[in-house]
């Protein structure tokens, strides 16, 4: 039986030097089954000593790892690739049960951790760099990407799976060990990554996990042997562990909070458009950093959508994440769904019109789960709480506008840029808008564009702090330390015979 499946309440462990570590510091926190509202594990918070012991194993592990060919660890990597795919139901029940999204969706994001995995497998050729013969008279110059030493992380809790992937996957191809500082909401299925890792055949410690709260965070930051950290999370933490990392000398990138809108023009396909916002804004019940929040109505096109959007809200399919046929699960925790309620009832109070409630939501055999229904907004104004802020929940606001001009500057005044919506049948006005928005991801027709794994995925403005944005070739540049190497040879060195074909050694 898998660990998931287990009733009773599960005590989980770091995962530090090559095995689990049971938690040492006495404190725990609780893990939430987010569809019952019931404690279904606790998880340790580290204490100091535990958080060094984790960055003296990464340190450890770092010479012997960091000189290992890149080839073999692309070895490694297809056996890590293989041991995901054998494990994803496991890992997409670990996920679901802790977060409460459907078992549909985590599926999906266990593909996309692996999507990762396959990118790395790539890495000899991703550390390939320049070369210039002949720069002057028997002098050759080029550039070596070499890694940084430990690097840790600091995941948040709605993706439990891939966004450590964008981390400590690409962190360790390019030859740096890791520690991770998962969710504390979210924790179960990082242990088991760090355990399939060990059993993929990578040295103990260059894949660490330990657990907690903000004190494990300022430990890591504090930490002089952390060469460099990264952060996903919501905006104030993401720029608090900026900028004291930063002050510390350590490299950062650091993402944020999103607000995302998208644009519907009157010449869209206002079907196409109605199916990218059920979906882009209830699934996982708003919580996903690329969910969208607004739909900005540009024209006449405004009373006709809401009119559509409307009966899809009301009629989402809300559950258990287990159960089949459904459309949305829970939120994360009780917390939460008070604070999205509280936007709510602001939006309420504001003047905005609340087309569909979710408020009072109920589901049969879930009494004390922390669900609500889809919420839908019209009549939203920029200067309302639900405009300016982040909800992370199922609530959609309709902000109506004249022209695309108006959408462009609405869009382009948003503090927060993580990606944006256009939908419309008009060439012209598409290549317009994605080369006026001031944000980082950009989707024509497209909801939610999450760029694959081998182009690179981040925010504008104060989604994103920090120059690099997570994976692909951005986070090989943000894990190596770029070094120019010149010579001159008199003489060269004679080598001697060799007659069998070379290998990596
Ligand atoms: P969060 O900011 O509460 O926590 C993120 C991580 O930081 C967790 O590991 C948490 O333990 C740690 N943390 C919390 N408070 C801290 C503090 N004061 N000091 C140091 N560390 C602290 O975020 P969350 O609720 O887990 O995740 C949701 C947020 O993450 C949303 O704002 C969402 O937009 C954002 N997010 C952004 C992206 C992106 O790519 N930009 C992706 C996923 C989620």
């Amino acid at each position: 039986m898998s660990e998931a499946n287990q009733g009773a309440v599960r005590e989980l462990s770091h995962f530090i030097d090559g095995r689990r570590a049971a938690g040492a510091s006495g404190r725990f926190n609780d893990v939430f089954d987010p569809a019952q509202g019931r404690v279904a594990a606790r998880v340790p918070v580290a204490n100091a000593a535990e958080v060094a012991a984790a960055v003296a194993a990464a340190k450890a592990a770092f010479p012997a790892w960091s000189e290992t060919a890149p080839l073999k660890r692309a070895r490694l990597m297809f056996k890590f690739k293989e041991l995901l795919e054998a494990h994803s139901d496991e890992l997409a029940e670990l996920i679901t049960r802790d977060h409460g999204k459907l078992f549909s969706d985590a599926k999906g994001e266990v593909v996309r951790g692996i999507e990762i995995v396959e990118f790395a497998c790539g890495i000899p050729n991703l550390l390939k760099t320049d070369f210039t013969d002949q720069i002057s008279g028997g002098i050759d110059n080029w550039n070596l990407r070499q890694p940084l030493g430990v690097a840790a992380g600091v995941t948040p809790f709605n993706f439990p799976m891939v966004v450590p992937c964008w981390m400590f996957v690409m962190a360790a191809a390019c030859g740096n060990t890791f520690v991770l500082k998962p969710s504390e909401r979210t924790p179960s299925a990082s242990i088991r990554l760090a355990e399939l890792f060990i059993e993929a055949g990578f040295p103990k410690g260059v894949f660490n996990v330990v657990h907690g709260d903000k004190s494990v965070v300022d430990a890591l930051i504090e930490h002089p042997d952390v060469a460099a950290i990264s952060v996903v999370g919501s905006t104030p933490v993401a720029e608090y562990i900026y900028s004291e990392s930063a002050k510390r000398g350590k490299r950062v990138q650091a993402l944020g909070s999103a607000k995302n809108h998208l644009v519907v023009m009157p010449d869209a396909d206002l079907d196409q458009a109605v199916d990218a916002l059920i979906a882009s804004s209830y699934g996982s019940a708003g919580e996903r950093c690329m969910a969208t929040s607004v739909a900005v109505a540009v024209g006449r096109i405004g009373d006709e959508l809401i009119e559509r959007l409307a009966p899809r809200v009301r009629s989402l399919r809300i559950g258990g994440g287990m159960e089949p046929d459904l459309d949305m699960g829970p939120l994360i925790s009780a917390a939460h769904r008070a604070k999205v309620l509280g936007y709510i009832n602001a939006g309420v109070a504001a003047g905005a019109r609340l087309v569909v409630d979710g408020r009072g939501h109920r589901v049969p055999g879930h009494e004390e789960g922390f669900f609500l229904g889809g919420s839908l907004f019209d009549d939203v104004r920029p200067e309302m709480s639900i405009y300016r802020e982040e909800i992370f929940g199922p609530v959609l606001s309709v902000v109506r506008v004249p022209d695309l001009a108006s959408a462009i500057a609405l869009v382009n005044a948003h503090e927060l840029g993580n990606c944006v919506s256009l939908f419309t049948s008009d060439g012209g006005a598409a290549r317009a808008f994605s080369r006026q928005i001031h944000i980082g991801m950009v989707g024509i027709n497209v909801p939610s564009p999450v760029p694959p794994a081998w182009h690179s995925f981040g925010g504008w403005k104060r989604s994103l702090f920090g120059d690099h944005h997570a994976y692909g070739e951005e986070a090989v540049r943000f894990y190596t330390h770029y070094k120019s190497v010149m010579q001159r040879w008199p003489d060269s060195i004679a080598k001697g015979a060799e007659f069998a074909m070379p290998v990596a050694q």
